[in-house]
């Protein structure tokens, strides 16, 4: 990575430091591994007739599937609380006990008759053997069928491929915590079985654990699905307009208008030109594109009328080059920059759909650039700058980049193309000095590509922006342009999605702030509290004013006690509060407070609308 002319952070720790960290992780991958078979130990003993599924390691910690049989109901059989509480408490006599972690090779029929009262377990073995997934039924490349290992510890025997801890003193009895339970299916195939799933997690010291449960609270208060319907901003109506499927209610409508209104302005002054494309188009267009051969799994049926096949996009793309290509296009005129606020379409499964983060019908902050190979490094350097600024207008500094490169066995396009291409890249993030990382060979097939990650309130990195190279669709298409000599040439296409979409964007963003919209984003800028009810004639002065001057405000004039108004106003997350009494009312003033209840006291209405106006102009965080 050096000769790219970038110091990793892991570098710049020194070697020592990078050790220790890498040595952290595998201790806690061991750990966690471990005590996912400690986990499914305890529920052997506790319900001898459990069918076992998987249990791997993950992020933060572990998990088990289960398959408890059938209830009373005939329904799976699920974990309560307190079935969590008897786990644990039996995981920790486990650890106490101080067994090895011990590994044997064994033969595809050995397996099979250490497993033959787990037919999950039996079915792993066979893909296992035929070299199809390991033993945590994910896909492997073919020909690496790996050995077949067993892991036993005390009387417990578990299809592993390890490493483990030595033995289960290893583990930490106060350092783990079993979280919750989910249903999951069977190698999530909505066809087989639904297994109950135990979520834990488990750290080196009770320390640990103890700041990543303060973490995991913070997550869930921050939880854009609550918040959302704490703040009236969305819904969705699963088993009536469908999952995945957004409804945006009057407030979170608000917020996304002004986001776009804002995205749009900067889009224009930024060179770009505004499209709107129809939500289907006909097959042909999509054979030409290529979707129907690459993206059919991610599409919709078609639609049939007048003989003719129509489908709902799931990309904005293919529309966007028949405008280009709707006339000549000559060299002078590149880049032709088009942004659309698309509305999209992609079959995702049930299982999968998840609040605004993962969602059927989403759109898009689309952009199409047509530029000449030797204008690539300009437009490239700018797209990035671009999508820099607007981040950080959204209260987002901390950047994380990844350049993907030409995958190694399948690509289109000349090698030349794509050098110059992932050179252009990589000279846009060295330039703006910004931290980055090459993803050797993982590429999409059509084009190397930049994602931009952010880190939210919370520290958790999400992926907004992508700026992909597309060398298939500019050749299936055919796009040319006449070049200063009169000579027809290819341009390069450029994807460019900057929030991504609305709908994932409103929820990081909802997370990132908790809620607690900067003053330009809040949907009520400002709540006028008059102390008693002949004050209310003054509050609707002083909030008619305040819209004059451009703010969102209004006037809570119920009969309520103040202190009730003030706890109303914050928990809807409310930037001001304006409390007005007979003093404010006859000095033509307001008393301000803000959510973070700070109390600035009274001041002149007009001071206060200055202040509102400046904060609402730097877009700024805080108030
Ligand atoms: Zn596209």
């Amino acid at each position: 990575m050096a000769e790219n002319g970038h110091v990793a952070p892991e570098a710049a720790m020194g070697d020592e430091a990078q050790a220790q960290a890498l040595a952290d992780a595998e201790a806690l991958y061991r750990i966690r591994h471990s005590m996912a078979h400690v986990l499914a130990q305890a529920v052997c003993e506790i319900w001898p007739d459990v069918r076992l599924g998987i249990g791997p390691p993950i992020a933060d910690g572990f998990y088990y599937d289960f398959d408890l049989g059938p209830d009373e109901d005939g329904r799976p059989r699920s974990f309560t609380p307190d079935d969590l509480v008897a786990l644990e408490a039996r995981m920790r006599e486990i650890i106490k006990g101080r067994h090895a972690f011990e590994v044997r090779e064994v033969s595809a029929d050995e397996a099979r008759q250490a497993f033959a009262a787990q037919p999950y377990k039996v079915e792993l073995i066979d893909a296992l053997s035929a070299g199809s997934v390991d033993e945590n039924g994910q896909p492997l490349a073919e020909g690496a069928a790996p050995a077949i290992t067993i892991y036993r510890q005390d009387a417990f025997e578990d299809l592993c491929r390890g490493p483990h801890v030595p033995h289960t003193g290893y583990l930490k009895p106060n350092a783990f915590k079993l979280l919750s339970t989910a249903a999951a299916y069977w190698r999530g195939d909505e066809k087989r079985p639904m297994l109950q799933r135990i979520y834990g997690t488990a750290w080196q010291r009770k320390d640990d654990l103890d700041a990543h449960l303060l973490h995991l609270e913070e997550v869930e208060r921050r939880d854009h699905r609550r918040i959302g319907k704490d703040l009236d901003l969305f819904s969705t109506a699963p088993d009536s307009v469908g999952g995945g499927l957004i409804l945006w209610h009057p407030d979170g409508a608000l917020i996304r208008h002004l986001i776009e209104d804002f995205a749009k302005q900067r889009h224009l002054a930024g060179g770009y030109d505004l499209a709107y494309t129809p939500h289907i188009g006909r097959s042909v267009l999509w054979e030409t594109s290529g979707h129907l051969d690459f993206y059919k799994d991610g599409m919709y049926p078609p639609i049939e009328f007048d003989g003719q096949e129509y489908y709902l996009k799931p990309m904005n793309c293919p529309f966007h080059i028949m405008i280009y290509k709707s006339r000549r296009r000559s060299y002078r005129e590149l880049p032709v920059k088009l942004a659309e606020w698309g509305t999209v379409y992609r079959y995702e499964r049930s299982g999968t759909l998840h609040g605004l983060l993962r969602v059927r019908g989403f759109t898009q902050d689309d952009a199409h650039i047509f530029v000449a190979p030797e204008g690539v490094d300009a437009a490239i350097a700018e797209v990035l700058d671009f999508s820099l600024d607007m981040l950080e207008a959204f209260g987002f500094h901390d950047f994380k980049v990844n350049v993907s490169t030409r995958p190694p066995e399948k690509a289109v396009g000349a090698i030349e193309d794509w050098d110059r291409a992932t050179a252009s890249l990589i000279a846009a993030v060295t330039a703006r000095g910004i931290d980055y990382a090459i993803k050797e060979g993982e590429g999409a097939f059509y084009g190397p590509k930049i994602d931009i990650d952010v880190r939210d309130a919370l520290g958790r990195a999400w992926q907004l922006s992508t700026i992909q190279f597309d060398f298939n669709m500019a050749e299936r298409f055919e796009l040319t342009y006449t070049d200063d000599q009169g000579q027809l040439r290819r341009p390069y296409m450029v994807h460019r999605a900057l929030l991504g979409s609305m709908e994932r964007f409103f929820g990081v963003l909802i997370e990132h702030y908790g809620g607690a919209f900067p003053v330009w984003l809040a949907p009520v800028q400002a709540m006028v509290i008059p102390i008693t009810d002949d004050l209310a004639d003054y509050g609707h002065q002083v909030a008619g004013r305040l819209r004059a001057a451009g703010l969102r405000a209004s006037v809570d004039d119920r009969s309520d006690r103040m202190k009730a108004k003030i706890r109303d106003a914050q928990m809807r997350k409310i930037p001001y509060m304006l409390v007005v009494g007979r003093r404010e009312a006859d000095q033509d003033q307001v008393a301000v407070r803000l959510r973070t209840e700070e109390d600035l006291g009274a001041m002149p209405l007009d001071a206060f609308i200055a202040r509102a106006q400046a904060a609402i102009a730097e877009r700024a965080d805080v108030l």
